[in-house]
């Protein structure tokens, strides 16, 4: 309910800064800044905020965060920040918004003002919509992330400004947030006083179905799962999804020898209303997953290297954080170039660390591999646009379409990163002779002593260094190759050092199958080179990608066009797949109708390879390091009779 804004810096820099930096704002801890932020509203899709600021008479500058950290992203969602209002002594203040700069606003502060009221409203989408921000709210459960109320002085650092804030809910929902609670009653809630930095880190999960889990009882640092649900039936995780949870936890620690943070916060949203996602936090996440996470066999296990993800990202993110997204504020641009580390590393840890919990099995594991090496190494974008680049472009490549996404390529560091990864623990396995693995850089890298939440940035050259500290090589090489290689194929040699090739045939691929359950998607791209959505989900029959190269793309197809009937026949996933089958054994071209505008053509597509689909197969002889890597490291969790 209050947010007061201190500066902590040298007097003399402070009389210096005073008209040029901060313009009118003269924050002390006697003279706090307030905030109060009600979310009764929310099944309405609008959040209301309230925020009083001590001021100094003269011109001053208000920004709205811009660069969300976790999006890495100049992603703020300025479209919906409506109602702004500015007063002082009772009277209106009139704004402006600065010409160039939309996330700006000026105003003048009259002689006699000693603070500024602002109010503002936050539009929530109620619907997923490409060019705007996530919806934060369904009629049940809410997500509140500070960024999209919060005002703050232009020119200031987020370490700087010390926040009190509060929150007011709809009657009968709960909460969780890792924010600290200075008190609570009837709904109303008021938080202990915090840095900008770790109120837009703490973002409050709220619902009518709510339900807590536990993740580490009897521990000094508290973990817990926040469940909000859009309904009743989804808060159900299982006695061993509990013990898989709680394993994850404790192989974290046995993973980083450390913690970060005070308490851990597992804000999990289970709804259909918000694209599964999720965004890391140095002391919480925000996991967004469908409704049916813990009841649909498929969802679970598309989702369950969700929050395995967004935890290690504590240590590898929040913690250790590339210099070039360590920025001082929440207007200066972030830079991607080590987002392969950032994200490549945690792609890498969350899957390895979701099978020593026992989330996935190793087979899965594997599987789920095999998927991502298979469709890297088929990526013909990589011939133009190297993986630095991803990086370097993740400000524009999170909001790509998925049509052309072969050719365009996407965010690829996250699961190109899973593969140089592996092949980097598999060098180190090699040349320590079984002494050492990828765990002991982490350990290195990202342990240390355990603090509360830190930040200490990082340049290539400390990631090079400690790793010829774990195991003298040439990673200066090793990693510069992998980022600059325009192909062709994905770097396969962590897959064969760890005992297993990437092999295709006509049985389904584990993970494949989930993914085209909960994605309404049917992949054929190893055979014909097409993925199509299937008809009966939210994107009709569109033909998602067509691989340059591939035997659809030689017959002129293209994305965007629908598919129509396959040989004659209205198309479905089995018909498709049919004629696939048939086709081996023929020599007649697969006919595939498509729409393309308001024209229909016919392609025929001379392809008799078969199904294709990609898996791991063990290498004979050779020893199974990939088996040795997801083997649990903490001791076992016991399965709880009661959560
Ligand atoms: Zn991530």
């Amino acid at each position: 309910m209050r947010i007061y804004l201190q500066v902590r810096i040298a007097a003399a820099l402070l009389l210096m800064c005073v008209a040029s930096c901060f313009g009118a704002v003269a924050q002390t801890k006697e003279d706090p800044a307030r905030i109060d932020v009600d979310l009764r509203d929310a099944a309405r899709y609008i959040f209301h905020a309230q925020m009083s600021l001590p001021v100094k008479p003269g011109p001053l500058t208000l920004v709205y965060p811009k660069w969300i950290p976790g999006e890495h992203s100049p992603t703020g969602p300025i479209v919906d920040l409506t109602g702004l209002k500015f007063a002082a002594d009772g009277k209106e203040v009139p704004w402006r918004r600065d010409s160039a700069d939309m996330y700006a606003f000026q105003v003048e502060i009259p002689s006699s003002a000693a603070r500024l009221e602002i109010k503002l409203d936050y539009l929530s989408p109620a619907e997923a919509n490409g060019s705007r921000e996530h919806p934060s709210a369904t009629p049940k459960l809410a997500l509140l992330n500070w960024y999209t109320v919060v005002l703050y002085p232009q020119g200031t650092r987020s370490d700087d400004l010390t926040y009190v804030a509060s929150l007011r809910l709809p009657v009968g929902w709960k909460y969780g947030t890792a924010l600290p609670v200075a008190k609570e009653q009837g709904g109303e809630i008021d938080f202990e006083p915090a840095s900008l930095t770790t109120l837009i880190d703490s973002p409050v999960i709220t619902g009518q179905y709510f339900r807590d889990v536990d993740l580490s009882p009897g521990e000094a640092i508290k973990h817990t799962l926040h469940i909000a649900a859009d309904g009743p039936t989804g808060l159900a995780p299982s006695a061993t999804e509990v013990q898989h949870l709680r394993q994850l936890v404790a192989e974290e620690y046995a993973l980083f020898g450390a913690r970060h943070y005070r308490r851990y916060d597992f804000l999990l949203s289970l709804t259909d209303r918000m694209p599964p996602d999720g965004v890391e936090h140095h002391e919480s996440s925000d996991n967004r997953t469908p409704e049916g996470l813990f009841l649909d066999p498929d969802i679970r296990e598309m989702h369950m290297d969700l929050l395995p993800h967004e935890s290690v990202h504590s240590w590898n993110g929040k913690y250790r954080r590339p210099a070039g997204l360590a920025t001082r504020n929440y207007q200066e641009p972030m830079k991607g170039e080590l987002l392969w580390v950032y994200e490549g590393l945690t792609q890498y840890y969350g899957q390895v660390l979701t099978a020593r919990s026992g989330l996935w099995t190793p087979e899965r594991f594997r599987e789920n591999l095999a998927a991502t090496a298979a469709y890297l190494n088929d990526r013909p974008g990589r011939a133009w646009r190297d993986l630095q680049d991803t990086a370097v472009s993740a400000q524009i490549l999170y909001g790509a379409p998925e049509e052309g996404s072969s050719w365009r390529r996407g965010v690829d560091y996250y699961d190109e990163s899973i593969l140089i990864w592996l092949e980097a623990d598999t060098i180190i396995e090699r040349e320590t002779k079984g002494k050492k693995s990828l765990d002991d850089f982490c350990r290195k890298f990202h342990g240390g002593e355990t603090t509360g939440p830190k930040l200490v940035s990082y340049t290539f050259e400390d990631v090079v260094r400690t790793m010829n500290e774990v195991a003298p090589y040439d990673w200066r090489t090793f990693f510069e190759q992998r980022l600059k290689s325009h192909g062709p194929g994905a770097p396969l040699g962590g897959i064969e050092n760890s005992g297993w090739k990437l092999v295709f045939n006509d049985t389904m691929n584990d993970h494949a199958r989930a993914a085209e359950a909960a994605e309404f998607i049917v992949d054929e791209q190893f055979s014909l080179g097409i993925r199509v959505h299937t008809a009966g989900g939210p994107a009709g029959s569109e033909i998602v990608d067509v691989i340059p190269g591939s035997p659809a793309d030689r017959a002129g197809m293209a994305p965007g066009m629908e598919l129509v009937a396959v040989n004659g026949r209205k198309w479905g996933p089995e018909i498709l797949r049919d004629a696939i089958r048939r086709a081996n054994d023929s020599k007649q071209p697969i006919e595939l109708l498509a729409q393309n505008g308001d024209y229909f053509e016919s392609y025929r597509i001379d392809y008799h390879g078969g199904e294709r689909y990609p898996h791991l197969e063990a290498i004979g002889g050779k020893v199974d390091l990939l088996g040795e890597i997801v083997r649990r490291r903490a001791g076992e969790v016991a399965t709880p009779a009661k959560f």
